[in-house]
Order: structure tokens, then sequence, then C-alpha cells
């Protein structure tokens, strides 16, 4: 057996998969939106599955506090103040290099979704926000592209598979937009990393069953709570009136769509360049410089000013550490001044 199969060979034993499915998961391109907890479990075990072609999309940098659940990354990462697609990227490639992986830094929203997930034969959910999800669920719809959500929050989390014009969608269990700050988060509630792991093990299951063209595909909404050792299934059915399943593409459609974002766990607001054009951190650095204390890397840029801490990255994207929506959008137009 040559060195390529002999890899996969005990995957190749398991007879739903055989050779014919590790050829086709070989053919395959996956994209992975999110790369944290779950994003991070979902792109190893499929780039160790051999799937062909992975891109994996996340717009942070790795924090001390992501090492408590996210696999792959280590203290080295955060030292380097790497972005978490970046690293993901380096590390997947040593684990394997006989396939393509691409990590792409980046906020998913309604200027890129379609772009990002375009040709792919899967999308996998590794967000931690609903708008987004709600997001990706119309690019699915709109590209006939099948998605698999996941979430996991404390000890818990849930899955489903959305197969266009199979499944009922993520809309149909979800009618309506949570108001922000209502739902649980993991800044507010925590988490132990077997939730989020067994989510992600569920979600690989289920990709690569997708992939290899199973017949026995999931069709309900999965529940654990790792902490009481509990699986419940839900039937779930196709919501009348449900306007993504009618192909009204709300999320799609917000040309007005959020710029900025209060983020997950982290005590900060997010803000996109308004223009979507590149910046220099070059020249920016060399313009805060007089102004406070920045620190230059390789993907982004960490200014500090009056206790204020901001990190920008060359899309113009900002992290600004505050709850403040309003003070984070003045301190980006008054250093950034995009
Ligand atoms: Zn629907």
């Amino acid at each position: 057996m040559d060195g390529e199969m002999d890899r996969y060979s005990r995957q190749v034993l398991f007879p739903e998969i055989g050779s014919e499915g590790q050829k086709r998961l070989g053919e395959s391109f996956v994209v992975v939106i999110g790369c944290g907890a779950l994003g991070t479990v979902i792109a190893t075990t499929l780039v160790r599955a051999g799937v062909g072609r992975i891109r994996i999309v996340d717009r942070d940098f790795i924090e001390y506090h992501n090492l408590q659940r996210q696999v792959i990354f280590d203290e080295n990462d955060v030292r380097s103040q790497l972005p978490k697609a970046v690293a993901a990227e380096r590390h997947l490639k040593a684990v394997n290099s006989s396939i393509e992986i691409e990590g792409v830094v980046t906020d998913v929203n309604y200027t890129n979704v379609e772009r990002l997930v375009e040709g792919a034969d899967l999308i996998l959910d590794g967000l931690d926000s609903f708008e987004t999800r709600c997001l990706v669920n119309d690019a699915s719809l709109k590209l006939g592209i099948p998605w698999i959500y996941g979430g996991a929050i404390s000890s818990y989390g849930m899955t489903m598979n959305v197969i266009p014009g199979e499944t009922p969608c993520f809309r149909c269990i979800h009618p309506k937009l949570p108001s922000s700050g209502m739902l649980p988060t993991c800044d507010t509630a925590g988490v132990i990393a077997p939730a989020p792991f067994i989510i992600a093990s569920l979600q690989s299951t289920e990709a690569i069953k997708l992939l290899v063209g199973a017949e026995d595909v999931s069709r309900d909404l999965i529940s654990v709570d790792v902490w009481q050792a509990e699986l419940t299934r839900f039937k779930i059915t196709a919501r009348p009136g449900c306007p993504t399943c009618q192909g009204k593409f709300e999320f799609l459609e917000a040309r007005s769509g959020t710029r900025t974002t209060s983020l997950c766990g982290q005590n900060s607001v997010q803000i996109l360049n308004p223009e979507g054009s590149a910046v220099s951190l070059d020249e920016l650095a060399s313009r805060l410089r007089p102004l406070g204390e920045v620190s230059q890397y390789e993907f982004m840029l960490r200014f500090l000013v009056d206790d204020r801490e901001m990190v920008v990255f060359p899309d113009g994207r900002a992290i600004i550490k505050t709850n403040d929506e309003s003070l984070a959008r003045s301190l980006y137009a008054k250093y950034i001044g995009i």
C-alpha cells in the first residue's frame, strides 16, 4: 500500500466509507466558517480524514483564554499574535501536506459570504453569531450548498444538517432574531471544552456522511448535554412562511448590514472598514506612533492610547476593547479614520 492510501487505511476499513468513499472525500471542497472551539475540531478532523480542499475562515486572533478549548492552537500562536485562520493553516498543513488548506482572515458578512463558499460541496458552522448563521443559511439555500449548523455553550450544544430542497432550514426553527444581549454567550455562561468537542464531532461525522454520499444522514436537530451525558433527537419540520425557504434572502440582501458588532467573549467591538479597501499597516503605524504605543505584526497592528486598545487588520477592520459601540466608532474615526 502506498503512503497516501496507508494514511487513510483505518478509515477505508470502515465499510461505510471504503475506498470509494475515501476517493470522494479527496475530491471534496469544504468551507469551515469560524475557527474557535467547534471550527478547530472540525478542521483537524476533516484534514486528517483527507478532505481534498479545505478553506478555514475566521476574523479573530488567538488569545490565552482560547487555549482551554481551541485544540489546534498553542502558546506560541498567542505570543506570535497570529490570526486563527493563519495559525490553523500552518498547523494543519503540517498534519496533512497532501491536501489543499487555505486560511482566510476576514469577517464573514453579506458582501463576501457568497464568494467565500462558492463552489463548495459543504459548509461547516463554527460560528458564535446567530446573525452570521442566518447569513450562511441564506447563502446555502441560494447557492444550493448544504451546511451543518453547530453551537455549544456551558455544557450543552446542538447540531443540525441543512440540505437545501431536502430538509427544513435554520430559519424554519428560528423565525425571529433574538434581540442582542438576550442570548447567553461563552462570556456570560462559560463553556467546558467537551461540549463543543462533541458537537463538532457530530458535525464532522455528518460532514463525512454527506461527502461520501451516505443515505442515513441526520434529518433531526440533535441536542447534547455532556454534563448530564444526554443526547436527544428532535424531529423538525419546515415552517410554512419561512422567508429563506421561499427564496427571500433577507440577510444576504441587507445591504445596510451591521458594520459594528460586539464580539462574543471578548469585551470588544468590531468595526468594518466602511470603504472596504485595504490599509497599509506600515503607513498607519508611522501615523499612530507619535500618539501612543504601536506594536506591528505580520497580520495586524496593535495600538494602545489612553488605556484603550485597538487592533487593526490589513482590510481596515478593527477590534476595539470596549463594550461601548459608540465609543468604539468614535475611536475608529479618530485614530484609523477611514
Ligand atoms: Zn426555512
